[in-house]
């Protein structure tokens, strides 16, 4: 069932990707974990999966643990307390949920004190929500600038939950406004700053999301099935 599902999501992305003229492998499928256990995880890395997201710190130590011998990569994609930071640097490739000029000075320190260089993106509040997290556009460019002199952290690209919609379609607005809040920063040439990655598209409209220019697809439920806690 997992196994299907794994093969039926990446060869959607392969199809949205050449529907929209992008090489397929220039998107990466992240498999969204949380509440999933390892043995079921591990049914869907034996199908292709590469790369592992996980939401909680607490939740996601012990699964590292114990999938410490398969060939996956693990990215953090849920809300990180500053005081965790310590537990996650070095453990997860790329963080993707960095929602704050002080969990970037936080990540950096730690990185720093742990001589280990850490990848992040930024979390955009797309859809301008006062409910969530991110960075509002208005200044954004210049906090990236701010936070690119924070000698221990890369800044790889943006991240974006657009606003929840009924129709799927509907959150192409919100993916095309990521993109070019990307293309308006990588234009800046801030130094230190790549605008390569995009993370952005779930189960409901990841196919949109590549085809308005994900590079990073963080899909769960779709793989998984519906989660239940
Ligand atoms: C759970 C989660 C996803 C995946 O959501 P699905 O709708 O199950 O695909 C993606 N991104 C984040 C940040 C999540 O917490």
């Amino acid at each position: 069932m997992i196994a299907q599902r794994v093969e039926s999501v990446l060869s959607a992305i392969r199809s949205a990707a050449e529907k929209a003229g992008r090489r397929p492998d220039s998107i990466r499928l992240v498999a969204a974990t949380k509440t999933v256990t390892a043995d079921r995880i591990r049914e869907g890395i034996g199908a292709g999966l590469s790369i592992l997201g996980e939401n909680r710190v607490q939740e996601a130590i012990p699964k590292v643990e114990a999938l410490a011998q398969a060939p996956v990569r693990w990215h953090f994609i849920g809300h990180l307390q500053r005081r965790k930071v310590r537990s996650v640097v070095g453990i997860f490739e790329l963080i993707h949920s960095v929602d704050s000029l002080e969990l970037a000075q936080e990540i950096d320190r730690r990185a720093g004190e742990a001589s280990r260089p850490q990848a992040i993106l930024l979390e955009v509040n797309i859809g301008g929500e006062t409910t969530k997290g991110g960075f509002h556009q208005d200044g954004f460019v210049q906090l990236v600038s701010t936070m690119a002199a924070l000698s221990n952290i890369q800044i790889k690209g943006l991240m974006a939950i657009p606003p929840p919609t009924a129709e799927p379609e509907s959150a192409r607005t919100y993916f095309v406004r990521l993109r070019e809040l990307a293309e308006a920063i990588a234009a800046q040439r801030i130094p230190g700053v790549a605008m390569d990655e995009l993370s952005m598209g779930m189960s409901n409209d990841y196919d949109i999301a590549v085809q308005e220019g994900a590079t990073l697809v963080r899909v769960g439920s779709a793989i998984f099935g519906e989660r239940h806690a």
